[in-house]
């Protein structure tokens, strides 16, 4: 991109254009075996020790199909609201690859298992549906390693053959925001519903990413490229940045967009070709002879249906109409099941909007400072709905409840028991705290008088003075009345 264009020309304030994606998703079904023989999917095994013959692709052997990744496959259609196709067909799909060792990967072409869905985005200024096309069933490749020998290229084959669901979307995205938006819901689905651990630095999410733009207010799309298998959210984002620009620049230069399927880069940080579009006539795409078309019962969907959890959004409902939760904060508190869990467990016991804010504001920091899931966190949900029950009781004021949490971040105490041996507890007792607002009174006559004769703002100052003397244990609401009456 030349210097003297803004760096994003699609953020640019006069911007005439509207950048549109769509994406391919592929997500590893969770099984202990793959999609058509019983090896194992372990991820991190020992190179090539996962494999059979059918993985291998030794002559004479034959495909089976996995019962178990075909209900992942239903379950997620299910969680997506999309139709579920009763009759499917596994397809080749031909091409040579060294980590291809059949010459042709089994995936599902015109009869996908899942038809039509949708995913509904909650973004900032409301909500928002996207399109989903179809999901099919396919097997992964195995993996080539470039980088472990100056001269040759290793192949391991321990995820050839694994289940991978492609979940396509429609062409419905109108931002890198929005991407970022759906692959989390979409993340968050199949983690609700145990069909993808979604886990991006093991490869189990990945996506290629369709862009295209066009001017603003033109019905028609542009001409898309794709780039592939794309690995992170924020590659996702910046892969998609980076080629609405380029595009825009070429488009803006009286040039065309070549339909092509393009690498991101992730260290230049820019996308550049791989190969000009293939056309699915190419792979010569035909239904396997070794599998037969896959039919399942309305009695076989309905009973995974009785299997589907309490989805994000049919549990964020019940938050709000519930709890009387805002939206944000249930959508934060919803957007995955061990949040959810840990939050319903805290407010068994305790004050809801006090659990809300502990947990989306305190909690969420210290576990995001050291780096922890919720699942990992050093207080439990009982200690912290304890905790929680001590500032709705008056025992400890809210800032002292802080100094308490952070003691209770370094070991899962009983906050009891902190504020017992800390000598934490809140002075309520009127007496006391007479005799300690006397004493600041008497040790700042002048100031007293001051505010006697008109200067009320010092009322604040005095207030300080008594917390400061108290250790900060002084019951704040005491003081002030107690403070009013002897002033
Ligand atoms: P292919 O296998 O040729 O890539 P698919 O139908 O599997 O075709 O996927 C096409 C993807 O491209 C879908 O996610 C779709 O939403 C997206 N897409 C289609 N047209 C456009 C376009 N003009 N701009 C951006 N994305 C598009
Ligand atoms: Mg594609």
């Amino acid at each position: 991109m030349s210097k003297d264009k803004p760096e994003y020309l699609i953020n640019r304030k006069d911007n005439q254009y509207e950048v549109v994606i769509g994406l391919e998703v592929h997500a590893q079904v969770t099984s202990e075996s793959k999609l058509f023989s019983t090896s194992s999917t372990k991820f991190g095994a020992e190179p090539n020790t996962q494999v059979s013959l059918v993985d291998a692709a030794l002559p004479g052997m034959l495909p089976v199909i996995n019962e178990f990744c075909v209900k992942q496959a239903i379950k997620t259609g299910i969680g997506l609201k999309a139709k579920i196709n009763k009759r499917s067909v596994f397809d080749r799909k031909n091409y040579f690859y060294a980590d291809l060792p059949q010459g042709y990967q089994i995936s599902q072409f015109k009869d996908p298992i899942v038809g039509e869905g949708k995913v509904i985005l909650d973004m900032p200024d409301g909500q928002k549906e996207v399109g989903i096309e179809r999901l099919h069933l396919e097997q992964d490749a195995g993996k080539s390693i470039h980088d472990l020998d100056p001269k040759n290229t290793f192949v391991d084959l321990n995820r050839s053959g694994v289940a991978l669901m492609e979940i396509v979307s429609k062409p419905d995205l109108r931002s890198p925001d929005e991407v970022n938006a759906f692959v989390k819901k979409l993340r968050s689905i199949m983690r609700y519903l145990g069909t993808c651990d979604g886990n991006m630095q093991e490869g189990s999410l990945r996506a290629d990413v369709n862009v295209s733009v066009r001017r603003k207010g033109t019905k028609e799309f542009g001409t898309r490229c794709e780039i592939k298998n794309v690995n992170s959210i924020k590659f996702m984002q910046m892969a998609i940045e980076y080629e609405a620009n380029r595009q825009v620049d070429l488009i803006e230069d009286g040039q065309s967009i070549d339909q092509e399927t393009r690498l991101f880069d992730t260290k230049k940080n820019e996308t550049r070709s791989m190969r000009s579009k293939e056309d699915a006539h190419d792979y010569r795409y035909f239904p396997d002879p070794d599998l037969l078309p896959l039919e399942v019962s309305d009695d076989f969907i309905e009973k995974l249906k009785l299997e589907i959890p309490e989805l994000p959004d049919e549990k964020k409902k019940r938050f709000i109409e519930k709890f009387k939760l805002s939206p944000y904060e249930a959508t934060i508190l919803v957007s995955d099941n061990e949040t959810s869990n840990y939050f319903e467990n805290v407010i068994k016991k305790s004050d809801v909007k006090l659990a809300t804010n502990w947990i989306i504001g305190e909690l969420f920091a210290a576990l995001n400072e050291k780096n922890l899931e919720i699942t990992e966190s050093p207080i439990s949900a009982g200690n912290l709905s304890k905790l929680i029950n001590l500032i709705k009781d008056g025992t400890i004021s809210g800032k002292i409840a802080k100094t308490v949490f952070e003691h209770m971040m370094e070991g899962d105490k009983d906050p009891k028991k902190i504020v017992e041996e800390k000598g934490l507890k809140q002075e309520s007792d009127p007496k006391a705290l007479e005799a300690l607002i006397d004493k600041v009174i008497d040790d700042n006559r002048e100031k007293a008088t001051e505010y006697k004769s008109g200067k009320v703002k010092l009322f604040g100052f005095f207030v300080g003075q008594v917390m400061k003397v108290s250790g900060g244990k002084a019951n704040p609401q005491l003081v002030n009345e107690i403070l009013k009456k002897k002033l």
